[in-house]
């Protein structure tokens, strides 16, 4: 990951990318590859996870990658990328299913094939569950940065993050948090927002930053697509576990299912997060949209989902095929395979060139003309499937969460922009947002939406108490 203003995320946009020139013509200089050296196979069976399915794609194979693509995969992202920094990225399905001695050749291999002064960064997700010693010995002797996915509390996360019995994993995924603390593993918590945890942002949040205690926070809105023929089984879940041939999940139909979060709960969970933020944590703890939407107020776009264009972020499946993006690995998506066609010429097609540009290029007008355009641009591709307000197909099913969102922080963001320019620290924004909360009063609304007095909402700075779906303690707007 790349610093930030605040923290730090990743280079995404081909617009950023285009201040290095490669070989290739129409080569990006660099990109952010998400390998899966265990394609889709997880040891869990989350019920929203429509990643699983994508076993259809590859049937009757055992899905584990070999030395050969290994080695393959590692030299050609190390020769395709023309800026000094290559972060190698490993995903899933569940990446500790590969075992250590696998990563420790990847190791191996960045050594054998850095150039000179070319540094290398290693990321890695994973629900936690295989994690013992011996892995977090090696991410830390590696510096790995670890991606743990937690969905906030027992009670949130529990409610999908299941095994194959249906049992909830968060025991399980407080182990592995326990041996990365005990080894001193950096890490960042990658929490999903879905049907059951929306109404919760500062609860979630403040349970990652006080009880896990993490600095970095990543939220990811869980929207799974079907059709009026798919919609049933969607609804049942991905897993074979609901008794029926997992069918392959693709970016189609315009309906979403009972997990998906709602479209304008996206955005008020995002601010009920803020609020909190904004008060107690700014240069403390670092929440990735936060940070990439200060660093659009200067130009820069780190995250493709709020980037003009994307095209920079493929997915590399464990037999070496090349994938548009890890959201489109589907067949009319796969780029070719990098034993056959080096990547940087598969990242160069057209075909990814366009993939990338469609972003901007297929903007609704109501797009087109948003006052937060240069925030959001459009978000992502995949989740384009509403109706504009005059109508227009291909619009955002989150707009109105991200358009709340963007709109609501815009003047603390603009603030600390401000503060940035002047050469301070964008963290004095809290005692300017202090003294505004005193001169608003205690018993005014509170400023994140949710009709609640300021007293008894953000302002009520008491610690996180044990989550009560009951009482709807902590609970956001609705
Ligand atoms: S399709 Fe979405 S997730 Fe994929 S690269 Fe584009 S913006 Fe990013
Ligand atoms: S907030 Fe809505 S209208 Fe505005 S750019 Fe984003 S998706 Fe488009």
């Amino acid at each position: 990951m790349e610093a930030t203003l605040l923290s730090h995320a990743s280079t995404s946009s081909i617009d950023d990318a285009q201040t290095a020139k490669s070989p290739i013509s129409d080569a990006p200089p660099c990109f952010h590859l998400l390998a899966k050296p265990s394609g889709s196979t997880c040891n869990i069976d989350c019920k929203y996870c429509f990643f699983l399915s994508k076993e259809a794609l590859y049937p009757n194979e055992k899905h584990r990658m070999s030395q050969a693509t290994l080695e393959a995969y590692i030299r050609q992202l190390l020769e395709s990328h023309r800026t000094p920094e290559v972060t190698v990225a490993w995903q899933g399905g569940e990446p500790t299913l590969m075992k250590v001695e696998f990563f420790r050749h990847a190791v191996e291999l960045v050594e054998k094939y850095r150039r000179p002064g070319q540094s290398v960064k290693h990321t890695f997700q994973t629900n936690g569950i295989l994690l013992d010693d011996e892995w977090c010995e090696f991410f830390k002797q590696y510096h790995f940065l670890v991606g743990l996915s937690v969905d906030g509390p027992r009670e949130l996360h529990d409610t999908f993050r299941v095994d194959r019995r249906a049992q909830g994993t968060f025991d399980l995924v407080m182990g592995g948090w326990n041996l990365l603390r005990k080894h001193g593993v950096e890490f960042n918590i990658l929490c999903t927002v879905n049907s059951a945890n929306q109404h919760y942002g500062r609860s979630i949040y403040r349970f990652f930053r006080d009880e896990l205690g993490a600095r970095w926070i990543q939220f990811i809105p869980i929207i799974e697509r079907a059709t009026e023929q798919t919609i049933q089984l969607a609804n049942r879940g991905w897993s074979e576990r609901a008794g029926h041939k997992r069918v392959l999940y693709t970016q189609t139909g315009n309906l979403v299912t009972e997990r998906s979060v709602g479209a304008k709960q996206y955005g008020l969970f995002l601010m009920d997060v803020f609020e909190e933020w904004v008060r107690h944590d700014v240069g403390r703890v670092f929440v990735q949209l936060f940070d990439v939407t200060l660093e659009a107020f200067f130009g820069r776009h780190l995250l493709c989902i709020h980037a003009p264009t994307c095209g920079l972020g493929p997915a590399l499946e464990y037999n070496g095929d090349l994938y548009s993006c890890d959201h489109f690995v589907e067949p009319g998506y796969l780029l070719g395979n990098i034993h056959e066609t080096h990547m940087l010429k598969l990242m160069a097609s057209p075909e990814q060139r366009k993939f990338g540009l469609d972003k901007r290029d297929s903007l609704t007008a109501q797009c087109r003309s948003c006052e937060v355009r240069a925030l959001c641009n459009g978000g992502c591709p995949k989740d384009r499937f509403a109706l504009s307000r005059d109508g227009e197909t291909g619009q955002n099913y989150l707009c109105s969460g991200l358009e709340l969102f963007f709109t609501q922080s815009r003047p603390a963001m603009e603030t600390m922009a401000k503060l940035l320019r002047d050469g301070r620290p964008p963290s004095d924004v809290m005692a300017m947002t202090a003294i505004e909360d005193k001169r608003r009063g205690p018993y005014a609304p509170c400023p994140c939406g949710s009709g609640r007095k300021f007293k008894f909402c953000h302002g009520n700075n008491a610690s996180r108490r044990p989550f009560d779906p009951a009482s709807g303690e902590e609970r956001s707007a609705s």
